[in-house]
């Protein structure tokens, strides 16, 4: 069994099990960022304040006209002489003092809705500006997780590539003892030799078996503990 290739063949395969994961973890990413969502819905529940502003505004503006005209028409029939009576002379009075109170009011309360709606404008202004370069940052992010995808795309079709070869090469048998024994282990049939352990559960090997790993073609070598095929590089 031609031990070398079956460990190119892990390296391949472990690359692109990296390369899976990172496209999957680029496909989370990708989408609007709580950030975004958060100053998005800050500017919107500011603009709806400012309408609502805008609306308290107009309407004690109309009010107010309204009430212009009904202490003019009041005023009118006062100073027309028409009513002569004390009693209706005096509430006919009491009734314009009341108006030109509610206008007052209308007045005031148009104001107050203006000045607020000033405010509101300027606070809508800055989060407006906050939310555009949220906006850009989140924009060129989203970007280079597309430029990234694109790469490793790329990347996954040259190792897929690669890999096709290499299964050729072993045959059918050893590349089912592989699969075989990646599906039990993780993934990882082929562990490598470092300083003795082994790459894939870092248990110290026995001297015979690390000699035994250094083939290159012939019967697999098994770490005694994980289990693994071992080859040292
Ligand atoms: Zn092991």
């Amino acid at each position: 069994m031609d031990i070398a290739k079956l460990y190119e063949l892990q390296k391949l395969d472990t690359n692109m099990l990296k390369v899976r994961r990172r496209v999957a973890q680029i496909r989370q990413q990708q989408g609007e960022s709580d950030e975004l969502k958060a100053a998005r819905a800050a500017a919107a529940a500011t603009q709806a304040e400012q309408e609502h502003l805008r609306a308290a505004e107009l309407d004690a503006e109309l009010l107010s006209e309204q009430l212009v005209e009904r202490i003019h028409d009041a005023e009118q029939r006062l100073m027309s002489g028409t009513v002569r009576n004390p009693k209706e002379l005096e509430s006919l009075q009491a009734s314009i003092e009341a108006l030109k109170r509610q206008r007052a009011g209308a007045e005031e309360a148009a104001m107050t809705a203006f000045q607020r709606g000033e405010e509101v404008t300027a606070r809508l202004a800055r989060e407006q500006a906050a939310l555009a370069e949220v906006e850009r940052t989140w924009q060129a992010g989203q970007e280079e997780l597309t430029q990234e995808e694109n790469k490793l795309k790329r990347i996954y079709a040259q190792l897929k590539q690669q890999r096709q070869p290499v299964v050729d090469r072993l045959g059918a048998p050893a590349v089912e003892l592989y699969e075989q024994l990646g599906t039990r282990k993780a993934g990882v049939a082929v562990a490598s030799v470092k300083n003795g352990t082994c790459g894939a559960c870092n248990v110290s090997l026995p001297t015979g078996v690390v000699s035994s790993a250094r083939i290159e073609e012939g019967d697999p070598v098994y770490c005694p503990s994980c289990g693994r095929i071992l080859y040292d590089a």
